[in-house]
């Protein structure tokens, strides 16, 4: 098995200033082709240290991905500790140099040395034209390593790799097998319960294997099935994805890129039902994931915005003796806010909001407190108190996450 490892070099990365989210697309794409990461680098710019890297590299690793440093400024030294290294001579790239000419004429700007620089590619290498930016990535054989280098803008990088590393990878490492993922949506269950309800299954299984992974927007499953052709790694992935709903299927709401918002709209276009929702401390987040879904016009007319309990009076017609008597984070505000909205708005259904998003308590209630109301035309009515553990912002998305998730069941 070939061993592979990730180089990502620039201060930033090392600053904090930037996340290192080349060596995550770049191991993922590989993960998927069956080569196998060992470890991910990140070397500031300095030629010592990145020459350091690239020999801990070289004695370790059969395929080395190496992004960024390949600009033309003083610290894009990935060339030049390369050299310092294996000693290789360089060469120019004329269809490179042509670009970046081209480019400094267009648009009348004088091309310092520079800028040539960034053409200059190892002699005996494959060169991979950038086809977004200006420095072409290569790739190099050297001693028994393959040395990958690609630009470190994350759009060209991307771009050489699909078009040119992939492919290039495949008939290196020889593998034909094909790698699919499927990923499985869940709401309203927790990670720990799903696990525990497909532990057998999890454990048996080998092909596709099937990993757990929480997202802040739920529960997810993502299958991963190899195999010499697409049909066959789609039966297996269709066989496993049939035993696990057979279990779990209550939970389920999508696949791959499915959210949850479009599967309520689409439930709620089935039941050709309105919703409007009266939001406090989600401030209209919940009206704002509905609508981001296309077609939204059908199931939601709108929504009200009350934070301030002025609002909740006057705009929305909560009684002024609820808010004294029980205050704005109860339960009756919140069916009071639920059914007017509907009546205002003139909604089959109406949803409700309100609670304490933090940092301080509110009407002595902690922080965490949220109440959501649903109530519907047929008179159907729902009240349910959560709370809610996190800062300000989780706990604004948990409330809103949860109203999905009451709509959906
Ligand atoms: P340039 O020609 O723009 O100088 P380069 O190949 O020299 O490209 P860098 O200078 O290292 O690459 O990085 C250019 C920009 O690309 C960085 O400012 C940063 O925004 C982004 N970038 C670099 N490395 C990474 C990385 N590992 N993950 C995500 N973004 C990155
Ligand atoms: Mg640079």
């Amino acid at each position: 098995q070939l061993k592979s490892e990730i180089v990502a070099v620039g201060t930033e990365l090392l600053l904090g200033q930037i996340a290192n989210t080349n060596a995550q697309w770049l191991s993922e794409k590989l993960a998927l082709q069956g080569i196998n990461i060992y470890h991910h680098t990140v070397v500031g710019d300095n030629l010592q240290r990145i020459k350091k890297v690239f020999e801990q590299a070289q004695n370790r690793s059969d395929i080395i991905l190496v992004t960024g440093g390949l600009g033309p400024t003083e610290d894009d030294l990935t060339r030049e500790a390369f050299q310092l290294m294996s000693n290789l001579e360089m060469t120019e790239h004329a269809p490179s140099m042509k670009k970046i000419k081209n480019y400094f004429s267009r648009h009348n700007q004088n091309m310092t040395p520079n800028n040539s620089r960034q053409a200059r590619v190892f002699k005996g290498s494959k060169v991979l034209f950038n086809r977004v930016g200006m420095a072409p990535g290569m790739i190099v054989k050297h001693e028994s390593n393959t040395w990958i280098f690609l630009p470190g803008v994350p759009g060209e990088m991307k771009d050489i790799v699909t078009h040119d590393v992939l492919p290039f990878l495949q008939e290196e490492t020889g593998n034909k097998e094909l790698i699919k993922s499927l990923v499985l949506k869940f709401i309203g269950i927790g990670e720990s319960a799903l696990e525990h309800e497909l532990k057998s299954l999890i454990q048996s299984q080998q092909n596709p294997t099937i990993a757990p992974l929480a997202q802040n927007n739920g529960i997810l499953l993502r299958l991963t099935a190899k195999g010499e052709s697409e049909k066959y790694v789609d039966e297996l992935l269709d066989k496993t994805k049939s035993q696990i709903l057979a279990k779990v299927g209550d939970y389920f709401f999508g696949e791959n890129d499915q959210t949850i918002e479009q599967e309520v709209v689409r439930l709620l276009q089935e039941q050709n039902k309105k919703i409007a929702a009266a939001e406090s401390l989600t401030g209209g987040m919940f009206t704002n994931k509905l609508i981001s879904v296309n077609g939204a016009s059908s199931v939601c007319p709108g929504g009200i915005v009350s934070y301030d309990k002025k609002v909740k009076q006057n705009i929305l017609g909560v009684a002024p003796e609820t808010i004294k008597n029980k205050g704005t984070v109860s339960e009756e505000c919140a069916i009071e806010m639920a059914q007017n909205v509907s009546q205002k708005l003139d909604s089959d259904i109406g949803i409700s909001f309100t609670g304490v998003a933090g940092p301080d308590r509110v009407e002595g209630k902690p922080v965490g407190t949220v109440y959501i109301a649903l109530i519907s035309k047929d008179g159907y009515q729902l009240v349910q108190r959560f709370e809610f553990m996190g800062n300000r912002n989780i706990i604004r998305n948990r409330a809103t996450l949860k109203g999905l998730e009451i709509i959906f069941n």
